[in-house]
């Protein structure tokens, strides 16, 4: 496969007169606007997991490849009517590893343990527990029916099947499945190259002397982190000033070394919003008025063909804009596929007048089956954020909520948080 052809420099132009842009419309144009941008390698599966697949997965071999047994017991033919019966034993075991060669004879039995294929003449398998032994015999109660205690040949995946289809993001689960159909090397996405930057004269570098007036920037070890946990190869560009040349040069650095770059601050559309300003300049940036609490503005450009994800620079909008918008644009450009989180109904433990025109994102968890929001709705309280452990999400109309009112939280675990 070879590396896919860069996005369309108007891939975020809104539809004209478009002034506030609602959530779902502003994911549906994303989602329709974006596609893959990696290019795809062979790994070996042991590399695999966290990483998109490029193809699906085709069964090389059943599982499991053969009928065996579910139990340790005694094989024979069945089915077996009520009532009491005795069978001889033959000689000789069939366990796991170590199948038995020979055929079982009609109204004889075999040992068997857990796993062993199940040898020619035997389909029913009787549980250990259930049998008494004495003399080379077996004896036992019926009924049981025939395929009892055994599982047949490819009753889990047949080979040749879809294991697994293209885009899953690879989970130790199903490096179980995939090694037992017998794959060992699999084809990936690349993984997505993201660059962050951090904009702001005020800001300093976590640990450094900060002068009054200044602030440490906490945005970007958040950033950094969230897209290695996403998988994404996180490039950290460092903080820049508000300062368009040194902006301009981050930007250049960005472009060329990744697929996506996210900004956090300078979004709007003031003096110092150097991100809007310079993304404008080189034509291909659209200032999307999110109708979003917290979260606007959100600026979306393309820089020499890379998407550029203009957050805000408040860490609690930032954050918002990054799980509800960012996160499903990258794993479209990653390869994975669209995905909005799931989240729940539950009662809320608090009330809120809400006002319409614009979504809401509270920071919430949920303690004793209902949703309780952070004390502050600021958006410069981080704490909240550590706090929480969802968010709550209020639609774009208004809401009178109470308690035992159900809203919908969606857990950060959602958002591969
Ligand atoms: P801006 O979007 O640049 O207007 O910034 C909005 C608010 O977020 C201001 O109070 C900034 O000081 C603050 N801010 C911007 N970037 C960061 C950052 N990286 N870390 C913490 N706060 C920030
Ligand atoms: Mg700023």
């Amino acid at each position: 496969m070879i590396t896919p052809p860069p996005l369309r420099n108007d891939c975020f132009a809104l539809p004209p007169g478009v002034n506030w842009t609602p959530v779902d419309a502003a994911l549906t144009l994303l989602k329709d606007r974006l596609r893959p941008v990696t290019a795809s390698e062979d790994l070996p599966l042991q590399e695999a997991v966290g990483r998109v697949l490029a193809a699906d997965v085709i069964a090389l071999r059943s599982n499991p490849p053969q009928a065996n047994s579910a139990v340790d017991g005694y094989g024979f033919a069945g089915p077996i009517p009520e009532g009491p019966n005795v069978m001889p034993l033959v000689e000789g075991r069939a366990a796991a590893g170590v199948p038995y060669e020979g055929m079982v004879p009609a109204g004889q039995a075999i040992r068997i343990l857990t796993g062993a294929a199940i040898p020619d003449g035997v389909d029913t398998v009787i549980l250990e527990e259930d049998v008494n032994t004495a003399d080379g015999k077996i004896a036992f109660n019926g009924p049981l029916k025939q395929g009892a205690n055994a599982r047949t040949a490819g009753e889990d995946v047949i080979a040749g099947a879809v294991a697994l289809t293209a885009g899953r993001v690879l989970t130790p689960a199903d490096l179980a499945l995939v090694s037992a159909v017998g794959v060992d090397r699999v084809h990936l996405r690349k993984r997505l190259r993201v660059a962050v930057v951090s904009t702001g004269d005020e800001l300093v570098e976590p640990g450094a002397e900060a002068r009054p007036g200044q602030i440490y920037d906490a945005n970007r070890p958040m950033l950094l982190a969230l897209m290695r946990q996403w998988g994404f190869e996180a490039l950290d560009l460092g903080p820049t000033g508000d300062d368009r040349a040194q902006l301009r040069a981050q930007l250049d650095r960005g472009a060329a070394a990744a697929d996506v770059i996210l900004t956090s601050g300078g979004a709007s559309a003031g003096d110092e919003d150097h991100v809007s300003a310079l993304l404008r300049e080189a034509g291909a940036m659209q200032q999307w008025r999110m109708a979003l609490k917290p979260g606007r503005p959100l600026a979306l450009g393309m820089w020499d063909g890379t998407p550029v994800f203009g957050l805000p620079g408040n860490p609690v909008a930032a954050l918002v804009c990054t799980l509800v918008f960012a996160r499903p644009a990258m794993g479209l450009l990653a390869g994975a596929g669209w995905h909005q989180p799931t989240g729940f109904d539950v009662p809320a433990a608090f009330s809120k007048s809400k006002k319409p025109g614009r979504r809401e994102y509270l920071r919430a968890r949920i303690r004793d089956g209902r949703a309780e929001v952070f004390a502050s709705e600021g958006s410069g309280r981080i704490s909240g954020l550590s706090w929480a452990e969802g968010l709550v999400e209020l639609g774009d109309g208004a809401q009178q909520v109470e308690p035992g009112s159900p809203v919908r939280f969606i857990p950060y675990g959602s958002f591969a948080l």
